[in-house]
């Protein structure tokens, strides 16, 4: 099983929405995945439709080995794809994992026992630099890195690159892949990019080039109200004939189908 994140420090940067088109579309080619909530707003739980219902393992208690990793995996409406789901009472993990003194290595520890079920684990990672965030890129083989083409963006970008050089070079809590920084809502009009969108990614390249020595930016996610649209509907972008919108999905799928 490969294990594959998406981090980005601030809100509204297209965290979830890249986890659930890239797991979908694995899961449509016939791999199984497992995705992993980890954050407590539970914004992909929600997407995907499902309820917690009060005895209901969650990520909490999976983190904290109440349950075993197993009875915390539920499956979704769709073939192939599995949820370790989460609610607000995730958030009562963070001094678990602060006080264990492996934190970043939990979530590792606990997916082990069931990689053998799965092709893929795609993660979605809360906005805040949290204990939570530390174990999701501890677990992780790769990391994926929606950016919102906006000045914002662009600040989360440089937080969440310090914050994985951090734990590669100093905590030595990551020695994945960087899968790339991926432009988030690019704005065009007509067939022309807009001057913001532009000097946005530019800018993205030009941090990318800085920290990681290399231009990372993959094709960029369009502005477009047919993403939530296909997610209301339980639909693939392929399936709404949007093929030119479904192009930076297929990009990184290729990416994480390509892991060692
Ligand atoms: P959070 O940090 O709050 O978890 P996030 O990084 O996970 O946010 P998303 O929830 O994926 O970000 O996306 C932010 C919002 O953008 C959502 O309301 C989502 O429906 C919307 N959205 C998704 N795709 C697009 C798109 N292509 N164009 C415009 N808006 C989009
Ligand atoms: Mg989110």
């Amino acid at each position: 099983m490969h294990t594959v994140s998406s981090i980005s420090l601030a809100g509204g940067q297209g965290k979830t929405t890249v986890v659930l088109f890239v797991a979908r579309l694995l899961a449509f080619q016939g791999h199984t995945v497992l995705l992993v909530d980890a954050d407590p707003q539970s914004s992909l739980t929600t997407f995907l439709g499902h309820t917690v219902e009060p005895d209901n393992p969650t990520l909490l208690e999976v983190l904290k080995k109440q349950v075993n990793t197993e009875d915390g995996i539920y499956k979704t409406q769709y073939d192939n794809l599995f949820l370790i789901p989460s609610d607000d009472a995730l958030d009562n993990v963070q001094d678990y994992l602060a006080g264990s003194g492996t934190g970043a290595f939990t979530l590792k520890k606990r997916l082990a026992s069931v990689a053998k079920l799965f092709d893929y684990c795609i993660v979605d990672a809360p906005p805040q630099r949290s204990q939570i965030c530390l174990t999701v890129i501890g677990a992780s083989d790769a990391l994926m890195i929606p950016i919102e083409t906006s000045v914002k963006g662009l600040q989360s970008l440089i937080r969440t690159l310090e914050l994985i050089t951090e734990l590669r070079d100093d905590q030595e809590a990551f020695n994945g892949e960087i899968l790339g920084v991926i432009p988030f809502r690019d704005r065009w009009v007509g067939l022309r990019r807009t001057t913001e969108s532009e000097s946005n990614i530019e800018s993205m390249k030009q941090i990318s080039t800085q920290w990681l020595e290399s231009d990372l930016v993959l094709p960029s996610i369009r502005e477009s109200e047919k993403f939530k649209q296909a997610i209301n509907k339980g639909l693939t972008l392929h399936q709404m004939h949007q093929d030119d919108l479904a192009y930076p999905i297929e990009v990184i799928v290729e990416k994480i189908k390509g892991l060692k």
